[in-house]
């Protein structure tokens, strides 16, 4: 991308009010810091005003290296464009992800997930509020996490559930409520047996 603009119209980690004056294209590096959100943007591209009553815009944009993109790769891009739009005070809707072995580029409307993000952000917000931690589950992502052992030994200890790879979120979560309602308690041996 940057080799495609021109040197005179590229950012590196611009501050805020670089972003607010035109002038430029492309920006690379941007950090969007408000008093409850931070996130460094890949990219940035500026959209001058393409004639009159159009104006100028900003889309985001994120590197993702599958070929593969996924909900949470369009979720962090939308959060991307949430963090930007909360910092400079101006409303960012599109963003583009490229991704995979051939660079592709997919356009997202990052303003229909902002709803979704904003859940996620309020989630969060009251978990790191609480002063207990949240219930251990074991995920995908627990395999490239640092505290694996740990989890994976507590996990076994309660002979927890998500020990079951195959079993969905639904399917505990369905396990949970009859356990509920029976006053019982279902474990990852009772359910494999
Ligand atoms: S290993 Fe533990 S902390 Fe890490 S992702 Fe899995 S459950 Fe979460």
């Amino acid at each position: 991308m940057l080799s495609k603009a021109s040197e005179s119209e590229c950012m590196i980690s611009p501050t805020p009010s670089n972003l607010k004056a035109g002038g430029w294209q492309l920006a690379t590096g941007v950090l969007a810091k408000t008093p409850h959100l931070e996130s460094c943007l890949d990219a940035v591209e500026h959209v001058p005003s393409e004639g009159r009553g159009q104006r100028a815009h900003l889309i985001v944009v994120r590197f993702v290296p599958t070929n593969k993109v996924t909900r949470d790769d369009k979720l962090m891009l939308a959060f991307d464009a949430l963090a930007l739009s909360e910092m400079l005070g101006t409303q960012i809707s599109l963003g583009k992800i490229i991704h995979g072995d051939n660079h592709s580029t997919l356009n997202v409307k990052t303003a229909v997930l902002e709803l979704d993000v904003r859940e996620h952000i309020a989630k969060i917000a009251s978990l790191l509020a609480s002063s207990s931690p949240p219930d251990l589950v074991l995920i995908p992502h627990c395999a490239e996490c640092e505290f694996q052992s740990l989890c994976q030994q507590k996990a076994l200890d309660r002979d927890d559930l998500s020990l079951l790879s195959g079993m969905t979120a639904k399917e505990r979560k369905k396990l949970h409520d009859k356990a509920l309602l029976s006053n019982t308690t279902f474990t990852a041996s009772d359910c494999a047996n």
